[in-house]
């Protein structure tokens, strides 16, 4: 009898949020953008050369490192990029989270941690989250072999002050601590001033939300020198050719676009607010949102029975049937006319039930 399987890497793989490809559907269920990206990558990828693609790509994301040390104020030797931020956080578990120690990470996060954690062999332990989905700064102040966790945290959207996150990386020396900051351009503070502070501190940011760009995969990280070419050592020892010359420049573009960035955020910050307003009114609760996204569970009403009455209306949110968060859904902010079709809907669902 054959016994090849016995050999196999077996994991449980994330699962991602629907992608759902009919037309006329309100997509808030995957935190992306509902805003274009800046015209200056539209402009990039016109004028794009085709014949360039005959090349490998520059393995250094040159133009690309240069714009996001300029703007985040660090030197190109202190920013790795990747493709997506999960590229990113991957290299990163596999490069920093290589003892036999404990990684720890909240209870309600980013689901891809223990999947990561899982593929990697890396032993991990979640702490949980208070009541009210906020981080107790002494669950993290232990042996362990490495630390994780978005600010904002993911489904929840709570922001943890700066003098917290610093608490906890003061307390860590001997471990490297990961900021996930794939929502701080949506009116959070970020950690990346404390990267010349702290040498174990290592923060990661994405263009798939705040830059509109998830379909371009571009991710990266900021940290001590020494952080980021430890990451790189991994990365050339895997495929040098990451990320595809076209992002790279589009990248870059989006970056120098300050403007239309500010403009866009700022946009989704107002409409967030609105909808917290609006949600509160429909017998919503909800910890307070820093993102671009609100954890939503109504006072009398199951959030299963509404995700899918949503679904019929093609209205698309996100729901996990997990302990603690299986009566929450997660509401992407889009555009103010999606609010309002989804305020309608909510307003029909409620009646339902009432
Ligand atoms: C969206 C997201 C990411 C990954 O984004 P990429 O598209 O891979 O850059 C990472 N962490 C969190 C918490 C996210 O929500």
């Amino acid at each position: 009898m054959s016994n090849w399987e016995s050999n196999v890497r077996k994991v449980v793989p994330y699962t991602p949020g629907e992608q759902p490809k009919d037309s006329g559907i309100i997509k808030l269920n995957t935190n992306e953008n509902p805003y274009p990206p800046s015209s200056r990558v539209k402009t990039v990828i016109e004028s794009f050369d085709n014949a360039k693609m005959r090349l490998y790509p520059d393995t250094n994301s040159t133009v690309l490192v240069d714009a996001l040390a300029k703007r985040y104020n660090v030197k190109p030797s202190q920013v790795f990029v990747g493709v997506g931020s999960d590229d990113v956080i991957s290299m990163a578990f596999m490069t920093f989270f290589n003892s036999d120690k404990t990684v720890l990470f909240p209870d309600v996060t980013y689901s891809f941690y223990d999947v990561w954690a899982d593929v990697y062999r890396i032993p991990y332990a979640v702490r949980p989250l208070d009541n009210d989905f906020r981080i107790n700064p002494d669950d993290y102040i232990c042996e362990n072999g490495g630390i994780i966790f978005p600010n904002p945290n993911a489904p929840t959207g709570v922001f943890e002050s700066l003098d917290m996150i610093e608490k906890i990386i003061k307390a860590n020396p001997d471990s490297v601590v990961i900021i996930d900051e794939a929502y701080i351009d949506f009116g959070g503070e970020s950690c990346i001033p404390l990267v010349d502070k702290y040498e174990n501190l290592l923060v990661v940011q994405t263009f798939s939300k705040s830059r509109s760009m998830a379909g371009m995969r571009i991710g990266f990280a900021v940290g001590n020198e020494k952080l980021i070419k430890f990451m790189n050592d991994v990365k050339f020892s895997i495929n040098s050719y990451t990320m595809n010359p076209l992002s790279q420049i589009c990248g870059a573009e989006a970056v120098y676009d300050e403007e239309y960035f500010k403009e866009t955020t700022g946009i989704i910050i107002e409409t967030r607010e609105y909808s917290k307003k609006r949600l509160s009114e429909l017998g919503f609760s909800f910890p307070d949102s820093m993102s671009n996204f609100i954890f939503a569970s109504h006072n009398s009403i199951d959030a299963g029975f509404i995700f899918e009455e949503l679904k019929k209306r093609k209205i698309f949110v996100r729901y996990w049937n997990k302990p603690r968060i299986n009566n929450h859904l997660r509401i992407t902010i889009g555009t103010r006319e999606e609010m309002e079709k989804l305020f309608s809907a909510l307003e029909e669902i409620l009646q339902m039930k009432g």
